[in-house]
């Protein structure tokens, strides 16, 4: 298992800024990947498991990066009414996806649009138009900071509002969904929501999706729209003009103009409406990470 040094990490990511990983690992085998745990653990560093990169935004890391690109493969049995759908960690979610719209499953269709990876999206939970990939999940493997693999049971697991017990407890090695068939065809609704997104999410630019959380009631992009925040710009990024909460790279975007423009939106709307915005992009990087966690 070769570990890289110093490797570039903005193409890695969506939004395409980023800085260097000081040790780089792909594995593709269990063994590979534990032998990554243990690297990091004698070298005393910390380290990223990485999905598709849809919510990282990566400083310099003096850790180890692992991408988990490598772990990718789905096994698919039907039950009837029901589809029992096994996915390795680094499958894009689209896959299981493209899978629903062929055999007419529910729900799942829903979280299309973004390019994650069934790790990265269990990880965050992700969701979109009124669903949460936990609604399908069924079981997680992961492999424990322990070294021991477990299976968990989806319900023993606390799933919230973008968050999950993931990395924290360990790195998801492949999950189990349950998706049923429908009686109507979904493809119109798919096809709806395909639309919905091209209409006001800048999808074909350098971006991470949210950049807030929503602060329940409200919008995150309301209240950024509110503080006259959209199209405004930071160095090489800028809070897109379609879509307030979508912070787009213009192409010379760097992680300090990310973070500054971060800076500037949570003291903004702070100062205007007394709510403090939470990151729901995860910023990497030595020294700090916020909106989310590097073990
Ligand atoms: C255009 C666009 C639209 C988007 N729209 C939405 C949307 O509608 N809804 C939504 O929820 N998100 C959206 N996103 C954000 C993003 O796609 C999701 O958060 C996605 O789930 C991240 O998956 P990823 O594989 O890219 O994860 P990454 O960005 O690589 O990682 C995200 C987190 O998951 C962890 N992680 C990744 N893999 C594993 C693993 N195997 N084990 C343990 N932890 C892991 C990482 O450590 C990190 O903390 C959008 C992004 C873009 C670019």
């Amino acid at each position: 298992m070769e570990v890289l040094e110093n490797v570039p990490l903005s193409s890695l990511t969506t939004i395409k800024v980023g800085g260097v990983a000081r040790y780089y690992g792909q594995p593709s085998t269990l063994e590979e990947l534990k032998y990554l745990l243990d690297f990091a653990k004698d070298k005393d560093i910390p380290l990223f498991i990485l999905g598709g990169g849809s919510n990282t935004v990566f400083g310099d890391f003096e850790g180890l990066v692992i991408n988990m690109k490598g772990f990718t493969g789905m096994h698919v049995e039907s039950l009837g009414e029901t589809y029992k759908v096994t996915a390795f960690a680094g499958t894009p979610l689209k896959e299981i996806i493209k899978l629903a719209l062929r055999k007419n499953l529910e729900g799942i269709y829903r979280l299309a649009g973004f390019p994650a990876t069934v790790g990265g999206a269990v990880s965050m939970n992700a969701g979109a138009f009124s669903v949460e990939i936990r609604d399908f999940l069924e079981e997680v493997e992961f492999l424990s900071w322990n070294g021991e693999t477990v299976r968990a049971k989806a319900e023993e697991l606390r799933f919230g509002y973008r968050i999950s017990p993931f990395p924290e407890i360990g790195v998801v090695l492949r999950c189990t969904f349950k998706l049923r068939r429908s009686d109507k065809d979904v493809t119109e609704e798919y096809r709806g929501i395909v639309m919905k997104r091209k209409k006001s999410q800048p999808i074909n630019l350098p971006t991470c999706g949210s950049t807030f959380k929503n602060p329940y009631p409200f919008y995150a992009g309301e209240l950024l729209e509110k503080v006259k925040l959209k199209g405004e710009r930071f160095g090489g990024v800028a809070f897109s003009e379609k879509h307030a909460n979508f912070l787009v790279n213009l192409g010379w975007g760097k992680t300090a103009d990310v973070k500054k423009a971060l800076r500037e939106a949570k003291r903004r709307v702070f100062e205007e409406f007394g709510i403090r915005l939470q990151e729901e992009v995860r910023i990497v990087e030595s020294g700090g990470s916020y909106g989310g966690t590097f073990l």
